[in-house]
């Protein structure tokens, strides 16, 4: 019994890691990433789909360069997402840009530039396409619209993209409008995109599927891409459920190939997973800093050396993370995957920053919830699980001062290699500009206002 279940990670993983790096880090596990990634990729050969990460969830450098390894396309959420995969060295061919923003004069330059070597702008909005004929000419440049589907499902309403009080895409009503833009500016639409939102119902998924190749039908004649977007179901604790992808695929390409049949048209399929790709690949190092109560009536908290500030998903959402605890020598003396025969006690789980929504157990009204569980003690390893999307990428780094915390790969060999250092209160402070009057400040070293020789250090280590 020496595994973190979710994963490939063993304790003992996670004790080397502690003698080379102190906690709070991330820890991501290659081989659990990769194996994922190919099971994906299995679908990709069998029914000739295009698989897109959507890089939103994780887009460290070198989770990027995995994915890109692995065959997948990306989906980027912005521009300044597409120039991070460029300089990841994902060619823009490989990427389609679904976002929020309407792209102003400078935007546009930028966009050309990417488009004239195969990146694929997906317009969003009627503002979207309107700016985005300013630039794109007919087949050297495909297009894809965004249009809103109309039914929507999340995890949480926050995560829902598809009902009518969430903004995404082009609303059915204003088809037309944007069906006459694509005509009068010879636009090649060459994809139609739905997103229902993140951690949705697979039924209401299912049911974009037609919603999908009515809009082709009907309004989107040189379309051969239809693309259902993520969002699928993760079991990031026990008694939650993984979407089956293999039965939501092979619905989706039955209709598909009928389609396709019956209108002479060969369309295509792809869909754009976050989370399902790494989300448990990813795990959240802390310490056990101290353990406090509220009293006999109150709470029992578990301490820990980070929380909110590096994985915000309860706070935001209320969302339920397993958690390990590891003594020293790598001991797993507590899994949310494994029934103990040991004495459990209601805990809450907190961090360091000075809000009590700066917990781990909390619901989805933001009140905290105790979790039933061994009681750790100050000093021990506490693994929160579940936390490769969505985490590192949300991190909440700057309230409280709270720096970005490292983010470590094991690699498929077991070594560890470091994809990201930690942030130094420099870096967090470096844009902010003093004001011209305050005297106070020193100019260099030798003015320093306090001659004591800590003060020295920490003025060097910042400036
Ligand atoms: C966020 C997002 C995804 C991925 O969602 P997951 O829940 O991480 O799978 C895919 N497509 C679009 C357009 C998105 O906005």
């Amino acid at each position: 019994m020496n595994l973190l279940p979710q994963g490939y990670v063993r304790s003992t993983d996670v004790q080397n890691a502690l003698s080379f790096f102190p906690t709070p880090f991330y820890l991501y596990d290659e081989q659990l990433l990769r194996n994922t990634i190919k099971q994906l990729a299995q679908f990709i050969k069998n029914h000739l789909i295009q698989v897109r990460y959507a890089m939103k969830a994780n887009s460290n450098k070198a989770i990027l360069q995995i994915a890109d390894q692995e065959g997948l396309h990306f989906d980027a959420s912005s521009l300044e997402e597409v120039q991070r995969a460029v300089l990841a060295g994902i060619h823009p061919s490989r990427i389609l840009l679904t976002s929020q923003q309407t792209p102003t004069q400078s935007a546009l330059v930028k966009l050309k530039f990417f488009m004239n070597q195969g990146l694929i702008f997906n317009a969003c909005s009627l503002g979207q396409l309107r700016q985005i004929s300013l630039v794109a000419k007919d087949k050297q440049h495909p297009l894809f619209c965004r249009i809103h589907p109309g039914l929507g499902s999340g995890e949480s309403p926050t995560r829902d993209t598809g009902s009518f009080y969430s903004c995404f895409g082009i609303h059915s009503e204003d088809i037309p409008t944007a069906v006459e833009l694509i005509h009068k500016n010879n636009l090649y639409v060459k994809g139609v995109h739905l997103h229902i939102g993140s951690g949705g119902e697979p039924e209401i998924w299912k049911d974009t599927v037609l919603k999908g190749l009515d809009l082709i039908k009907n309004y989107f004649q040189q379309a051969v891409i239809l693309n259902l977007g993520g969002g699928f179901k993760i079991a990031r604790m026990p008694g939650e459920t993984t979407a089956n992808l293999k039965e939501l695929i092979s619905y989706a390409c039955q209709k598909i190939t009928l389609f396709s049949k019956i209108s002479k048209r060969d369309i295509h399929l792809e869909i754009e997973p976050g989370a399902f790709i790494i989300a448990n690949a990813g795990y959240l190092v802390t310490t056990v800093i101290e353990l406090k109560s509220t009293g006999s009536k109150g709470f029992r908290f578990v301490l820990l050396n980070a929380g909110m500030d590096a994985n915000p998903r309860p706070l935001l959402y209320g969302s339920q993370h397993p958690f390990y605890i590891i003594r020293e020598r790598g001991i797993l003396i507590y899994s949310d995957y494994h029934k103990y025969k040991s004495t459990f006690h209601p805990l809450a789980v907190v961090g360091k920053c000075c809000e009590t929504g700066d917990s781990q157990t909390l619901d989805q009204l933001g009140r905290v919830v105790p979790r039933t569980m061994i009681s750790p003690e100050a000093g021990d390893t506490f693994v929160i699980g579940g936390c490769g999307a969505y985490c590192s990428a949300m991190a909440m780094s700057g309230y409280n001062t709270s720096l970005e915390i490292p983010e470590i790969l094991l690699r498929k060999n077991r070594s560890l290699l470091c994809i990201r250092k930690p942030q130094s209160l420099k870096q967090l402070i470096e844009n902010e500009i003093s004001l011209p009057e305050f005297k106070p400040e020193p100019k260099n070293k030798d003015e320093l206002w306090l001659k004591d020789e800590l003060y020295k250090n920490i003025y060097e280590q910042v400036s």
